[in-house]
């Protein structure tokens, strides 16, 4: 299914300074009769990344929302399409909303952690710190430590802490699950990747990272109907990776979940389309194409 022999094996990332080395996965193969798997992920981050870059009170609102609406329209949603998807949540969260992490639990929705405030401390204790806060509050409100994180928490912290996976577009390395590595390879973690044209703040965040209004204008909801379209058409025709990167501060508007609702209806026409959880895949992949020996 994925021609391999052309690509590069390990990839020594340099740009990061965090000493990073790729390890791509040869001969990637989905389970017989699935041509692809499909990730619906959801950062439940709401209004702490807003507040964290200092945003004006209208847009913390819009944050809000996502805790107290979004989040429940996406979760409609996915029951009325019957799947599940993976919610990263930040331990602080647990805290702000924790009726919407139980009840996206309680739907069968993987709870994952996506640090403790969104913000990954600079400070080697402090990182650690965050990292057992966040799961400890996780698995407090739910019941089951998790097992996957969206993060740049230090490979060596999430090893220590057992996390199966990481799911980060900045280790941009392939289309299909790949392994990271660090500290020279002592620290090594799966990495199920997404690209920013599967991002929804990249076409609905006003403002986004800074960007000046002229050049970050919301998108026509049809627009990116198209553009994910296409996109999910040709990674399907390749036998590749789709993860799907939502916010319900975003996402969760009415017509954008209107936008989700009709690529799942799309996506569900096509043969041998694997709606997973990103635990599901990650244990796929761990047990049929095992992390690289030190
Ligand atoms: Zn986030």
């Amino acid at each position: 299914m994925m021609p391999s022999s052309s690509r590069a094996d390990d990839v020594v990332e340099k740009i990061s300074g965090e000493g990073y080395h790729y390890h791509l996965i040869k001969n990637f193969k989905y389970p017989k009769g699935i041509r692809i798997a499909v990730n619906f992920t959801f950062d439940f981050d709401s209004m702490l990344k807003l507040r964290l870059s200092n945003e004006p009170i209208m847009e913390l609102t819009e944050g809000e929302f996502g805790g107290r609406v979004g989040i429940w329209n996406a979760l409609d949603l996915f029951d009325r399409q019957n799947i599940k998807f993976t919610l990263f949540t930040p331990g602080r969260i647990c805290e702000l909303y924790p009726d919407a992490v139980r009840e996206a639990q309680k739907r069968g929705h993987e709870i994952a952690n996506h640090t403790w405030e969104h913000r990954v401390p600079k400070e080697p204790e402090l990182e650690r710190d965050h990292l057992r806060k966040a799961t400890d509050a996780l698995e407090k409100l739910c019941g089951k430590k998790p097992v996957g994180t969206r993060s740049n928490h230090k490979i060596s912290s999430l090893n220590a802490e057992g996390y199966l996976y990481d799911s980060q577009r900045f280790k941009d390395s392939d289309e299909i699950p790949y392994y990271v590595l660090q500290d020279g390879g002592q620290s090594c973690i799966l990495n199920l990747p997404f690209h920013l044209v599967t991002d929804d703040a990249m076409y609905f965040r006003f403002g986004w990272q800074g960007a000046t209004n002229a050049g970050n204008r919301l998108a026509d909801p049809e627009h990116v109907y198209q553009i994910l379209t296409s996109a999910f058409r040709q990674y399907y025709k390749m036998g590749k990776y789709f993860n799907v990167c939502c916010h319900p501060y975003i996402s969760g508007r009415s017509m954008r979940i209107a936008v989700l609702e009709r690529l799942i209806v799309d996506m569900k026409k096509m043969p041998g389309v694997w709606f997973c959880t990103c635990e599901e895949l990650a244990r796929y992949c761990l047990e049929n194409f095992p992390a690289p020996t030190k």
